[in-house]
């Protein structure tokens, strides 16, 4: 199917599964419009990740083609259909590796010995550069690292919805012991759904105690091979080497059973890693091909920049001018500088490439603000019976381990015949941007009970419209949740006064009515404030303040000790001696 039977398009018949690419090809549109699409109803997706029947079928109809469900294969279509099957898993590729764990624990050593000690055979030199992945070979076989250690690396590019990430090892040091990244880390590859190996390193140092980490893991419900679970620990010494040869064949088994495959033929696609400025040689970056094979002078989209490849590069600097699946490349000619996890893309044609780039931008500029993600407790229920949620993924963040596993164990009841809840990761401490990210790439709420919010992460959380719920009750926490799995849920307002104002005084204006002549009490008044009225100890109406005057100016405050007339909406039936209260609304749960 090719994008030139677009226009004719008018029905479509989908899988219960299909990819992105794949949709795309059906349906005669680029996939990076598909991508879009998707972000706008919250689905982050890449080039290769697999969406259902329903959301396919979502993107199809918006487009005006009518989607209907593929039947199933007759036998000689079976036949035709296992063929093109082959043709479309295409080629093993090597799996792409990244490496996370407690800061200190030798996530960049190991990264760095490995680099130095597992150069391609036959290259002189070794790698010299970082250019945030690099690719080795064992046994002939390569394996491509991801150069930035860290989940912050790892969740960052899975909430622009690159899910590049192959084998995750997740290290700790022996010495040292599960610790609070650790979990979290553990928690990040688990939400990903990435298969993961535990390297327990330094193992060299006397203090080593491997037993003591597999035992930690357990409580973390990793269960390593020794202890009779299905999770591989091995033992490395990043600083001797030891061990590293293990790790390495341990990847390819995990890799193997994961069948990677990609098509070298068909044009690339690829995710950025890293990219910058060079004062020299302009935009500059590392794109991992993720399916086909990228070319010397290839036309490319990334997100909203279109360029064309004038040199590629490997890791160690050396001119390249083709690169396959799995293969870390520096490219030169993009006319921007992306952002690490966007998609890259290569195009028949330069002009078609700058016309999809104009297309994009002009949706840009016309879709004021549209946010992806952002389920919140009050949405939960309409998305749950359109049937867009089936899990609701929490995070959740308090003051002490004791509350979390409380709040945790009372949660786990919530769950519905539609819904299941799904606590994807608890720890102790404020709310940071790691947890944002996390919640933000796996569209999950946060909880915090009894801890901050840290401002960077708030703010975070606002741009790519992450919920963040605070609470201090534990009950109105787990009723909240409760109300919103029934559809009933309600914000509860507290209402915070601001200040209290006496009347001394009637007017009366033709233009606006009834105004009070009053005297501030308390506090400040505030021109948009609530306001209650209250005579004799009894509210008499609750509305809003329509107007705050100083003599014949309009302010927006008065302050305690001052005079002023006051003008409320709907209201006119002033008399000396009553109290104004004015009042904010404060959401509490
Ligand atoms: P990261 O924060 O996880 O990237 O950790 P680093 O790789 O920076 O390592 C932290 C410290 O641990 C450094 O001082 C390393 O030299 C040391 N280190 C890392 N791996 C080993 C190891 O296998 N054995 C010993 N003895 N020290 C190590």
């Amino acid at each position: 199917m090719t994008a030139q039977q677009s226009s004719e398009l008018t029905s479509v018949t989908l899988p219960d599964a299909i990819t992105v690419k794949g949709l795309s090809e059906r349906l005669g549109i680029s996939p990076v419009e598909v991508i879009k699409r998707l972000m706008t109803h919250g689905v982050m997706a890449a080039m290769n990740d697999t969406i259902d029947y329903e959301t396919a079928a979502l993107v199809s109809s918006e487009l005006g083609i009518a989607p209907s469900p593929e039947a199933a294969p007759q036998a000689v279509a079976a036949v035709i259909r296992s063929d093109e099957e082959q043709s479309e898993d295409g080629d093993p590729r090597p799996p792409i590796v990244a490496i996370l764990g407690h800061v200190d624990h030798g996530k960049t050593s190991l990264l760095d010995s490995i680099r130095e000690t597992n150069v391609v055979a036959g290259e002189a030199g070794g790698i010299t550069q970082h250019i945030g992945a690099y690719q080795i070979e064992r046994g002939g076989k390569p394996i491509t690292f991801i150069d930035t250690p860290g989940h912050a690396a790892f969740t960052a590019m899975r909430a622009r919805g690159a899910q590049i990430t192959d084998v995750a090892i997740v290290v700790v040091a022996a010495d040292d012991g599960v610790m609070p990244q650790t979990i979290e880390a553990i928690n990040h590859v688990r939400a990903a759904e990435v298969p993961m190996i535990i390297a327990i390193n330094k193992s060299d140092l006397p203090a080593a105690n491997p037993d003591r980490v597999k035992q930690q893991l357990t409580e973390q419900s990793v269960v390593v091979e020794d202890y009779g679970g299905d999770v591989l620990a091995v033992p490395v010494s990043a600083t001797t080497g030891a061990g590293l040869d293990d790790l390495l064949e341990s990847i390819d088994l995990v890799a193997e059973i994961q069948e990677l495959k990609a098509s070298t033929d068909s044009l690339a696609t690829g995710t950025v890693v890293e990219a910058e400025l060079d004062s020299r040689r302009g935009p500059v970056a590392t794109v991992l091909i993720a399916n086909g094979t990228l070319r010397q002078g290839d036309a490319l989209v990334s997100g909203l920049i279109s360029g064309k490849v004038k040199a590629m590069f490997d890791e160690r600097g050396d001119r390249l001018s083709e690169a396959g699946p799995s293969r870390p490349v520096r490219i030169m000619g993009l006319e921007d500088v992306p952002a690490a996890g966007d998609a890259i893309e290569v195009i028949e044609s330069e002009r078609s490439a700058r016309r999809i780039v104009e297309e994009a931008r002009r949706e840009a500029e016309s879709s004021t603000g549209v946010r992806h993600g952002g389920l919140t407790l009050e949405t939960l229920f309409n998305e749950v019976g359109a049937g867009n949620v089936k899990e609701l993924l929490l995070i959740l963040k308090t003051d002490v381990r004791g509350t979390a596993e409380a709040i945790r164990g009372s949660l786990q009841g919530l769950g519905t015949g539609e819904v299941k809840i799904k606590v994807i990761h608890t720890a102790t401490g404020s709310v940071s941007e790691s947890d944002v990210m996390l919640a933000d790439a796996s569209g999950a709420i946060i909880l915090a009970f009894n801890v901050r919010t840290e401002p960077s992460a708030a703010s975070q959380a606002e741009t790519n419209g992450v919920e963040i719920r605070t609470y201090d009750v534990i009950y109105q926490l787990i009723e909240s949740v409760d109300q919103a799995l029934e559809g009933l849920y309600e914000p509860i307002y507290e209402r915070i006064v601001d200040g209290v104002a006496e009347v001394r005084q009637l007017f009366r204006s033709s233009r606006v009515g009834q105004i009070a002549g009053c005297y501030v009490t308390e506090g400040t008044l505030l021109r948009g404030d609530g306001t209650r009225v209250l005579r004799d100890g009894q509210e008499v109406a609750d509305t809003n303040c329509a107007g705050l005057r100083r003599f014949q100016d309009d302010v927006r405050e008065v302050q305690q000790g001052f005079e002023c007339g006051v003008v409320l909406e709907q209201f006119d039936n002033f008399q000396e001696g009553d109290l104004l209260e004015f009042y904010h609304q404060k959401r509490v749960n």
